[in-house]
Parts: C-alpha cells; sequence; structure tokens
C-alpha cells in the first residue's frame, strides 16, 4: 500500500512527488507520457533561477529530481481506472495491474482542443498537427500556418519561423492574448504574415496538406497554399479519472479544488493544468506550486486520518 498515488508526469506531478518523498511519504507517480505538457515548450524562459532551458531538459530535470528519493516509484503507464475500495484507493493500469493507495493526487494536466473544420481530421499526421513547437523541424524551408493567438499559437509561430519558409500566423481577433515578449518575436520575423480576423474554413489536400481555405478574402483570395498547419487553440483539461472518483468539477469541466488542492473527495487532491486554481493561468510555475501545495495537504490528510486510525499500516 502507497501512501500516495500521483497520477501525471509533468511538472506537477513531479514536484509533486518530490515534497512527497521528502515528508517521506510511500509515492507511486504514474503516467503515460513522461513530460506532460511541458515537453510542448521549445524555450524556457521563466522557470525562476534558469534564463534560458528547453522544456523537454527542464522536464528531464524534473524527473531525475523526483527519482533521486527512494520513496518515489516511476512507473511509464497508463491509467484506465480509479477506484475508492473501503478505506483507500486502488489504481488500474492498462496491463490489468492494480496498485493501491491511501490518497491520490491527479496531476493529469489538459488536451489539446480540436478545431472541427473540413480535412482537419483527415489530414491529422499528415500536415495538420496540434503542437507547433515539436513539429516545425519538420517543414525546414516551407510553407505552414499556425492557429491561434495565445502563448502556445504565437511561441509556436516564432520557432516555425526559424526553420519554414513562410509562417502564416492566423488568428479570429486583432489582439492577441500572448504574453507581449512572444508578440514582439514574431514580429522581429520578416518570414511571419499576420493573418488577423480570419478563421480556417478547410484544410485541403491530397495524401498530405497543400493548402487551406479561410473564412474571408486575405490579400485577394480565401486560399493560401502551404504544407503544414499547426493548430493551437488551447486545450481542454483531462478530467476522465476524477469524473470515475466523482470530484466536483467548475463549469468549464476544471477539478474544483480547496485552498489545499484537495477535491471535494476526501484523500483526492489535483495539482496543475487540471484544476480550476492559479487562475487557469497554466505555467510550470503555477503547476509545480500546486503541485507542492497538494503534496502538503496529502501530508496534513494522513497525519489528521492516521491519527484517528483511518488508514491500515504497512504496506
Ligand atoms: P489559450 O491561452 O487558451 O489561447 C487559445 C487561443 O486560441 C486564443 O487566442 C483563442 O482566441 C484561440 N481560439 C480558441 N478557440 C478557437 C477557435 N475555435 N477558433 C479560432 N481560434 C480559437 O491557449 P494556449 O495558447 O494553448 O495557452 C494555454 C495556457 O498555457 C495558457 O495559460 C498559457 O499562458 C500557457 N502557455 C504558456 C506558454 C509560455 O509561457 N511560453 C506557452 C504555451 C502555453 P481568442 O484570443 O479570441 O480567445
Amino acid at each position: 500500500m502507497y501512501d500516495v498515488l500521483i497520477i501525471g508526469l509533468g511538472a506537477a506531478g513531479y514536484t509533486a512527488a518530490i515534497y512527497t518523498a521528502r515528508y517521506k511519504l510511500k509515492t507511486f507517480i504514474v503516467g503515460a507520457e513522461d513530460g506532460g505538457m511541458g515537453l510542448t515548450a521549445a524555450e524556457v524562459g521563466n522557470w525562476p533561477g534558469i534564463i534560458d532551458i528547453k522544456g523537454p531538459d527542464l522536464m528531464e530535470n524534473f524527473k531525475k529530481h523526483a527519482v533521486s528519493f527512494e520513496e518515489v516509484t516511476l512507473k511509464i503507464a497508463r491509467v484506465t481506472q480509479l477506484e475508492k475500495t473501503g478505506n483507500h484507493f486502488t489504481m488500474t493500469l492498462q496491463s490489468g495491474e492494480k496498485i493501491e493507495g491511501k490518497t491520490i493526487i491527479l496531476a493529469t494536466g489538459s488536451k489539446k482542443r480540436h478545431l472541427g473544420v473540413k480535412g482537419e481530421e483527415e489530414f491529422s499526421g499528415k500536415g495538420v498537427t496540434y503542437c507547433a513547437t515539436c513539429d516545425a523541424f519538420f517543414y525546414r524551408g516551407k510553407d505552414v500556418a499556425v492557429i491561434g493567438g495565445g502563448d502556445s499559437a504565437v511561441e509556436g509561430a516564432a520557432i516555425a519561423a526559424q526553420v519554414a519558409k513562410k509562417v502564416y500566423l492566423i488568428h479570429r481577433r486583432k489582439e492577441f492574448r500572448a504574453e507581449p515578449y512572444w508578440v514582439d518575436r514574431v514580429k522581429a520575423r520578416d518570414n511571419v504574415v499576420f493573418v488577423l480576423e480570419r478563421n480556417l474554413a478547410e484544410i485541403r489536400g491530397e495524401g498530405k496538406v497543400t493548402g487551406i481555405t479561410l473564412d474571408k478574402e486575405f490579400e485577394g483570395s480565401k486560399d493560401i497554399k502551404l504544407d503544414g498547419v499547426f493548430i493551437e487553440i488551447g486545450s481542454d483539461p483531462s478530467a476522465e479519472l476524477a469524473n470515475q472518483l466523482g470530484c466536483a468539477l467548475d463549469k468549464k469541466g476544471f477539478i474544483s479544488v480547496k485552498p489545499n488542492q484537495e477535491s471535494g473527495v476526501p484523500g483526492v487532491f489535483a495539482a496543475g493544468d487540471n484544476t480550476n486554481e492559479s487562475n487557469y493561468f497554466a505555467q510550470f510555475t503555477t503547476a509545480a506550486g500546486e503541485g507542492a501545495v497538494a503534496a502538503n495537504g496529502v501530508f496534513n490528510h494522513l497525519q489528521t486520518v492516521g491519527s484517528k486510525g483511518g488508514y491500515m499500516s504497512g504496506g
């Protein structure tokens, strides 16, 4: 029996594991995608103490730190089911393996939104992808489009512009919600074309993407010939496992948590991009902060419940 089962291998999950280990709690951390959304950050310039680091390198450091504790067991696997069994929780992995824990931290992050336009599904993986910073490298010397106006889109356009011939940054409004740092970075590139107040209507191709059609004309035509489309229109929280446990979600689908990151279900905590905390500001720093608070919440919870004789000892 583990003291805590942490689900999610991103900034929130690994930070939680570092803290639960230092609280001397027997910790099992698991996830299907090692590194989480952190892998999509080509350049991280806002992790305090490190001026510039690549997202995958930062996540590798998080992992090394977490597994340096003997209290931490790490497994790369998909969790298919979570249930409360008596006074503890049982987690089932895709392999059928079952693991038991006294508490849970859901650090399951979020998943990228799809646009739902014609051709998107057909050309997914054939020129349509959902991570400009991960995939831009494959479009060296080609023309691509990035859709969206947040940090993911504008950072993605800046990174894509380093390798692509031309980058169309297509946004439905005039203003960007991205950090001005990234907006300035794309404005400084002469191969980024701003296509504002336009929406993508269709992605066209033959076997692979060959072009797009906009909802309104741009420079005399609705059609643009290009080779790749990066859809970066935000993410939705991953809350399937929270639903299985009966955790309350807010109107936007994020897990509602108390100041100690505990969900409405005693013993179940949540941290990172899947919660309604930190003003929905999805950053490495906020995810790590929530992970630390959740670990502290678990520690306090176990002390309180343990002092009432609530858990079987050992395991
Ligand atoms: P986001 O901030 O939610 O922005 C999504 C963008 O897509 C918005 O500009 C939105 O337009 C547009 N959009 C949404 N639905 C659309 C639709 N159906 N059609 C056309 N456009 C649509 O998402 P994000 O950029 O992925 O960022 C998510 C979180 O991760 C944020 O908290 C962000 O700060 C963080 N993040 C940070 C960094 C960084 O610090 N470097 C990098 C990546 C992500 P409107 O503006 O009109 O709403």
